[in-house]
């Protein structure tokens, strides 16, 4: 046996097992959805789609995809599916290339309103080949002003408007999405990756019924394995599907795709709902506490499994926040506010998700000692050792891997 490897891997268990991860995009794949990942799938070749490759024996793998695209039919009531893609960003590049020509507009929040990277960034693929203009957040509310978008949307007249986001918090509203892209001639184009946990189990409003596309990874609050999805009107079937191969993509990771099926299966049971509701619940109990505490929630609260967290007022930048919390155990990104004052490397908040520790069982209780460990790590006021064997203990109370 490979004995770096297994130290590492060792390691890393360990960290997981030990730390309260706090990062929103981050979840715990159940050991079904990770077996299947890890499953002798990764060895075979299966460039083209099922019924249609471009190698032989392929009759398992064609089954294999078959299942996961019917399963996520059934979960999101999708017309047409594309279970290849390798990642969120990759789904979003095959669907821009599907969809847009270069000079195109297209409407975004930008990422220090809580836009992704793929949604017209300057340093990613999207915003150097793409023409984006972005919509924002409104300055007091800090949430989507639907009316002014309206009103940018009426002077831009873009070919499609992108909603679904990275680092915002509250629900979003598809149906008047689809109202202001009607309106204005527009593609409506979703890429729900942190909330498709939650769109599949019904607690946030439907965007699949409303968009053109959507777009989504597999791994965030879907809690499946490490992956893009693409979901579309059947109109768009065809050019979707032959951007993502051969135009993006070579081999289909077979693999992952078993383990998507097996991930839609997870999320079409009631304990996947179940779950979804306790995210929730985690996330707004969390937002009250930390709020009660004088941390200002942005926003104000969250309607979702994420909480952007405005650490100012503690006389602290999210760099400084986000590392004190990391050395205690409490593991959590930096992030932008709207309108931030400080450099985006250093910033003023700290985003916040619960799907994590609610795939671990944690409840009111954990939440009630996670949010005075936060409190009393950022104001510095007690001993930093005691914190550390607090976490350590709830850690230990939740395990994971099994
Ligand atoms: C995470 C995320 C992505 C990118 O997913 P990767 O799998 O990391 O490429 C794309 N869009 C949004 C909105 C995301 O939150």
């Amino acid at each position: 046996m490979d004995n770096n490897y297994l130290t590492i891997l060792n390691d890393e268990k360990n960290r997981q097992n030990k730390s309260i991860v706090l990062i929103a995009s981050e979840n715990y794949a159940s050991k079904s959805v990770r077996e299947a990942q890890g499953s002798i799938f990764t060895n075979k070749y299966a460039e083209g789609y099922p019924g249609a490759r471009y190698y032989g024996g392929c009759e398992y793998v064609d089954q294999i995809e078959n299942l996961a695209i019917s399963r996520a039919k059934e979960l999101f009531g999708a017309e047409h599916v594309n279970v290849q893609p390798h990642s969120g960003a990759q789904a979003n590049m095959a669907v821009y290339s599907a969809l847009f020509n270069s000079p195109d507009l297209i409407m975004s929040l930008p990422l220090d309103h809580g836009g992704h990277l793929t949604h017209g960034s300057k340093v990613n693929f999207s915003g150097k080949f793409y023409n984006f203009k972005h919509y924002e957040v409104d300055r007091e509310s800090e949430q989507i002003d639907y009316d002014k978008l309206h009103e940018l949307a009426k002077i831009f007249s873009p070919k499609a408007i992108l909603s679904g986001f990275t680092a915002y918090p509250r629900e979003i509203d598809f149906e008047r999405m689809k109202y202001i892209c009607e309106d204005v001639g527009s593609l409506m184009i979703v890429d729900m990756a942190h909330i498709s946990g939650l769109v599949a189990a019904k607690l946030h409003n439907d965007c699949v019924k409303y968009a053109d596309v959507v777009t989504s990874t597999t791994h965030k609050t879907l809690r499946g394995p490490r992956g893009g999805l693409i979901l579309s009107k059947k109109e768009y079937a065809k050019k979707i599907d032959k951007s993502v191969f051969p135009g993006m993509q070579g081999g289909p990771m077979m693999h992952t795709i078993a383990a998507k099926a097996v991930a839609f299966q997870e999320a079409l049971s009631e304990d996947f709902v179940e779950y979804q509701k306790l995210v929730l619940k985690n996330a707004k109990s969390l937002a009250s506490k930390l709020a009660k505490s004088g941390l200002r929630i942005v926003t104000g609260d969250t309607d979702t499994h994420m909480l952007l967290v405005d650490v100012s007022n503690f006389n602290l930048t999210g760099k400084l926040a986000e590392e004190r919390l990391n050395e205690s155990g409490i593991i959590v990104n930096r992030n932008t506010i709207p309108y931030d004052v400080n450099p985006p490397r250093i910033c003023s908040g700290i985003r916040i998700g619960t799907a994590a520790i609610s795939s671990r069982g944690m409840d009111e209780d954990a939440i009630s000692v996670i949010s005075e460990c936060i409190i009393q790590i950022l104001r510095n006021s007690s001993d930093k050792n005691i914190i550390k064997e607090k976490i350590l203990s709830l850690a230990s109370k939740y395990p994971i891997l099994d």
